[in-house]
């Protein structure tokens, strides 16, 4: 099946939600970057939030992009994504893992992205100026800290689910998250319906193993209310870069630049942060972006 995600509103128009199934593009990161079980979790639930904070804006060009920078040894985690459900991501020390946590078996992602940190979510809307916002990191475990992301930066009450299970080979068994907003004329009494909802359900990645999908989810998950499906799209892992996009960046060095590379490397290999990908430049190639900026 491939990874989609739904909007969802109940019928008062107050409570709407976000339900993305991802187990497809969380394995093409873990491919990609080749990464731990713990640094695919941690990769996979970004990916999976950020999927679904871009389809909640508004251009048909604009960007979203969130760094968690904790205190833990994954490093960074960047990842970014568009209207048109593209993410993309990375994580800085993909190899490091950590045991699973001894009280309920689960990949210990907050010890490794580290509960003290900042979380910074840039849009990018095609104004001069692109939006930032930026909350403290809560657990590290990612969710929590998306939700008080959107409670501190945005006076958005949020509840926020991401999952990702990693199968004893190391692929990605199964991956999905949702996002929960209240809207300002929601009741008292939904508030306290959707708490003891929360406190009820199963992670989202075991509903995702089970073969639930974005609806189903939505349904078990708000079976309180009448929800109805506002939209669906499908999302994937895609990278941009190109040949194109690396001859341009490096025909913005100066020429006595590149004809360093030329001297000393003969070429040059870059390497897409973002999918891995190599791009490489012969010595020719790099002469030639020389000769075609006169
Ligand atoms: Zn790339």
């Amino acid at each position: 099946m491939k990874d989609y995600l739904i909007r969802g509103i109940d019928e008062t128009g107050n409570i709407r939600i976000f339900v993305a199934s991802t187990t497809n593009l969380v394995e093409e990161a873990r491919i990609k970057h080749n990464t731990s079980a713990t640094a695919t979790a941690a990769l996979g639930r970004s990916l999976t939030a950020t999927a679904i904070m871009a389809s909640m804006m508004k251009n048909k060009e604009d960007t979203i992009s969130l760094k968690i920078q904790g205190d833990g040894p994954l490093g960074r985690i960047i990842t970014t994504g568009n209207t048109y459900g593209e993410v993309k991501g990375y994580v800085d020390n993909p190899n490091y893992d950590t045991e699973a946590r001894e009280d309920d078996g689960k990949l210990d992602v907050g010890k490794a992205v580290g509960r003290n940190g900042m979380l910074t979510v840039t849009m990018d809307q095609g104004l001069k100026d692109p939006y930032i916002g930026s909350s403290n990191l809560v657990t590290g475990e990612i969710a929590e800290d998306i939700a008080s992301y959107y409670a501190r930066s945005e006076q958005q009450p949020s509840a926020v689910s991401l999952g990702v299970l990693v199968d004893k080979d190391l692929s990605v068994k199964a991956a999905g998250g949702f996002i929960i907003q209240l809207l300002p004329g929601v009741v008292e009494e939904d508030i306290v319906l959707i708490e003891e909802a929360l406190s009820k359900i199963k992670p989202i990645s075991t509903y995702i193993d089970n073969g639930l999908t974005p609806e189903e989810i939505m349904g078990e998950v708000l079976k309180d209310f009448n929800m109805r499906v506002i939209g669906k799209e499908y999302i994937k892992f895609e990278c941009d870069c190109s040949r194109e996009r690396v001859i341009k960046a490096i025909s913005s060095l100066a020429n006595e630049e590149i004809q360093e590379i030329i001297d000393e490397d003969g070429g040059a290999e870059i390497v897409c942060h973002f999918c891995n990908e190599k791009h490489k430049l012969s010595k020719e190639d790099l002469e030639k972006i020389i000769v075609d900026k006169f």
